[in-house]
């Protein structure tokens, strides 16, 4: 892992974007009192995650943007990105180059990115955390901070040196093991107390499965009987359905030997109607002939009568 590159833009005295490419061979950066020397270490370790204004030499957060000068306005956002070649993989993403950015607004909106992707803090912390570049790490150490190792106490010292050997990472980790340790006891003696708790459910719940079971069994056989009653059901419907369309069938032979004896009755009728209307007009002609051997016997008769009235008085 290489430090490639820093790009500073409104972090403290660097108003315009800055860009400083740590080249090969670079060992020191020079300039006179108040140049902005200490502004670039403390870029890197703001742009690491640093979570304390007054490490950088400020009051609060918002301190870090350019506040202006005799010949500039203040400016509203400060941003900076630092840039690691990672070709061997040191830091453990899958990236050859890793570029990490945070940007600060004046209203108090900040951002973290890793490889223009927003993060969180705790994500730039944990890609640093076993790296030694990390904010509470001794590879950056400030001008303070010389003097505060050089007049510690020896076992405050040794704290520094444990840090900066890189021995505070295992303490840390230690710490954070045993922490986790004494939540995994917390834990334990959590789960036996809800076992106690479920060893009293034990015997109601076993009553209870065995109900279940009992259901269920249940159950499966009243679907067994409900599906047999349903084929014996659908099989007796079958066999009427069978027997009503042979009904049906004969109905119909019937039904159109009717049909035919009808037609056939219906011709005969049809025949016998004109009989009898030839026998009504033969009838009719008897009638008139009846009509008229009447008259004509009544004639005779009269005839006879008076033929027998003349004899009489002869
Ligand atoms: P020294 O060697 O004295 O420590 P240095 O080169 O490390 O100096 P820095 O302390 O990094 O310089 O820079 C200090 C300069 O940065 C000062 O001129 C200060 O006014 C300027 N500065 C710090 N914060 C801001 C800010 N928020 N806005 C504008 N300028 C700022």
């Amino acid at each position: 892992m290489l430090l490639k590159r820093l790009e500073m833009n409104g972090f403290k005295s660097f108003a315009d974007k800055v860009a400083i490419d740590f080249v090969p061979g670079m060992t020191a950066v020079v300039g006179p009192n108040g140049s902005g020397k200490s502004n670039i270490t403390e870029a890197i370790r703001w742009v690491l995650g640093e979570q304390s204004a007054k490490s950088l030499r400020g009051g609060r957060m918002g301190d870090v943007i350019f506040a202006g000068s005799d010949t500039r306005k203040p400016i509203n956002f400060a941003e900076v990105s630092l840039v690691l070649e990672n070709n061997d993989r040191f830091l453990p993403v899958d990236y050859s180059e890793v570029v990490v950015t945070r940007r600060i607004y004046r209203n108090g909106d900040s951002e973290f990115l890793i490889n223009k992707q927003t993060c969180r803090l705790k994500d730039i912390v944990d890609l640093f955390m076993d790296s030694g570049l990390g904010r509470e790490s001794m590879s950056i150490i400030s001008q303070g901070k010389i003097d505060e190792i050089l007049n510690s106490k020896p076992e405050e010292r040794r704290s520094i040196f444990e840090e900066a050997a890189g021995v505070l990472k295992y303490k840390n980790r230690k710490k954070q093991a045993e922490n986790k340790l004494f939540e995994t006891e917390e834990n334990l003696n959590r789960v036996q107390d809800i076992l106690y708790e479920l060893e009293g459910q034990l015997e109601p719940l076993e009553m209870q499965a065995s109900i279940a079971k009992d259901y269920l069994y249940q159950q499966e056989e009243l679907e067994k009987y409900e599906v047999g009653l349903l084929a014996f059901e659908m099989e007796s419907i079958a066999a009427n359905l069978e027997k009503s369309r042979a009904n049906f069938m004969e109905n119909q032979s019937i039904l159109i030997e009717l049909r035919q004896k009808i037609t056939k009755l219906e011709n005969d009728l049809f025949g016998r109607k004109e009989n009898v209307t030839e026998v009504d007009a033969d009838l009719e002609v008897l009638r008139s002939d009846l009509l008229l051997e009447t008259e004509r016997l009544e004639q005779l008769e009269g005839e006879r009568n008076l033929v027998l009235e003349r004899k009489k008085t002869r």
